[in-house]
């Protein structure tokens, strides 16, 4: 199975490190393939340096300082918190460099060659990479992944100057924290800002162009979100236009909406992600780029150019790491030409680590009505739950959302939608719900420990049976 030919063909050519093409590089490598990797930074990807585990990190920042801003109310006197950001992000940076050293190591382990430069995809599964140190090298592979991710989006207005406008990449190498922002976009980018800098002091106002904060949630949890954002002094406008910003020497008024204005020390723009493809392919190399960007692929991950695959952000499919890992291992099985299970993208878990939490699977109650369904819903608030009181955190809900039978009884779950404390690590119930198509009533018959956060789902699941323990 092992190629040869001094180091320049591979069965596998991977371009980009982040987590879709790590992912194939090791999957790949650990079924005995050999396996090259063309990166232009460092491998971890956006994941890893600039998104998902520094955002993480800060928004552990911010809990801790909310959990000490709230310890009197526990007979637990330790004042009002102050927070130095340059330690935090000293703490994030070791946090990150910690996982990158083990990252590159494992990959090193497994025998993976890394190539630190610029891959460019030619015709018959050829790279050009323009290495770092100036030289070129052609590598062949009999199997081509692209994986070269995204970009931050930015809109008309609002150039990226790293001083009064920011995105993603420079919030996360704050070493100050500004004393207000406006954020522009209330996706989940946005909503994990707004929350981290509000925890940590920050005057927060969150432009939305969309009548609501994180569209494609559920309308309840979305409520949970607006309303505990509301309670803790964030300003949130929906359906806001934002038209410009003037800067004034020490910050810059954001221009929105019909004559409205607010004045900030900066702006984030967290208006998605776009995908990293220009410059990517030759047109020799065949593979089709649609107008927005993405290369385009069928549910095996395969591009229109033959033994070139494309997975993570790169393809239009949801924008999450995870999704990029289980798009990597369908595109290894398939030219290892074993049985493919497609990603079921309508199904996959979504995690957003503001607070409260939100994470859920599957369709919310007007997508199902969207698509014809009759539904049965039933929902609980956390406010009941014995823990969540215990810790103090009690906003929150979890939703359930499952096929309505002909006799009007609840089938197939549909759609999880959870809410409030420590919900991105309760999804899996509900995910494995959803995705085995199980009916409540054999879900309801797994015991869950108590107290416990995770009784709400169970307690939710039960009341859908038609007969509920605190849920009607
Ligand atoms: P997003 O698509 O989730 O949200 C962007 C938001 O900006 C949307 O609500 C959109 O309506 C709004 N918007 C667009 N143009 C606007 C404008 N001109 N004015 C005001 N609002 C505008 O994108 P994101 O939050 O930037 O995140 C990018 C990608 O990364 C997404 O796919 C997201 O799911 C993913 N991501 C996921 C997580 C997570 O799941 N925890 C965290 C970060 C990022």
């Amino acid at each position: 199975m092992r190629a040869t030919a001094e180091g320049t063909q591979f069965d596998v050519v991977v371009i980009g490190g982040g987590p879709g093409g790590y992912a194939a590089a090791l999957y790949g490598a650990s079924a005995g393939l050999s396996v090259a990797v063309v990166e232009l930074d460092k491998v971890g990807g956006t994941c890893l340096h600039r998104g998902c585990i520094p955002a993480k990190e800060f928004l552990e920042t911010a809990a801790v300082a909310r959990t000490v801003a709230g310890a009197k109310e526990f007979g637990v006197q330790a004042g009002q918190p102050t927070v130095d950001f340059a330690v935090s992000q000293g703490r994030k940076q070791k946090v990150v460099d910690q996982l990158h050293r083990g990252l590159a190591g494992l990959m090193k382990g497994r025998g993976i060659t890394i190539f630190e430069g610029v891959g460019t995809l030619q015709a018959d599964r050829r790279v050009h990479v323009r290495l770092t140190d100036g030289q070129e090298r052609e590598l062949v592979g009999r199997d081509v992944i692209l994986a070269a991710g995204s970009l931050p989006r930015t809109i008309p207005g609002f150039e990226v100057d790293g001083r009064y406008v920011l995105t993603s990449d420079e919030v996360l190498a704050l070493d100050t924290l500004p004393a207000s922002t406006a954020v522009i976009g209330g996706g989940a980018i946005g909503c994990e800002f707004a929350s981290m800098f509000s925890d940590l002091g920050t005057q927060v106002t969150v432009l939305e162009a969309l009548p609501t904060l994180l569209p494609g949630c559920d309308d309840d949890v979305v409520g949970v979100v607006t309303r505990s954002f509301r309670k803790r002094g964030i300003v949130v406008h929906t359906g806001a236009t934002v038209r410009g910003h003037t800067p004034n020497g020490s910050g810059t008024t954001v221009e929105f909406g019909d004559g409205q204005a607010v004045p900030v020390d900066v702006v984030v723009v967290s208006v998605g992600r776009r995908p990293r493809s220009e410059g990517l392919a030759t047109d020799e190399a065949g593979v089709t780029i649609d107008a927005r960007g993405f290369v385009v692929v069928d549910d095996h991950m395969r591009t229109s150019a033959p033994g070139v695959w494309a997975v993570g952000d790169l393809v239009d499919t949801p924008q999450l790491a995870h999704v990029g890992f289980a798009e990597a291992i369908v595109a290894v099985k398939g030219m290892l030409g074993e049985q493919v299970v497609p990603v079921d993208n309508a199904k996959v878990p979504w995690a957003i680590y503001c607070h409260p939490e939100v994470a859920f699977a599957g369709l919310t109650e007007s997508q199902a009505a969207e698509q014809g369904l009759a539904v049965v819903t039933k929902k609980d608030p956390f406010g009941g739950n014995s823990r969540a009181q215990i810790i103090g955190d009690t906003d929150g809900v979890v939703k359930i959302v499952a096929e309505k039978l002909p006799d009007g009884t609840a089938g197939r779950v549909l759609g999880v939608h959870m809410c409030g404390p420590w919900v991105t690590e309760q999804l899996s119930g509900g995910y494995l719900a959803v995705n085995w198509e199980a009916y409540p009533d054999e879900v309801a018959q797994f015991v869950q420990p108590h107290p416990s956060l995770s009784e709400t789902f169970g307690e939710t699941m039960q009341a859908l049976t038609g007969r509920g323990l605190h849920v009607g």
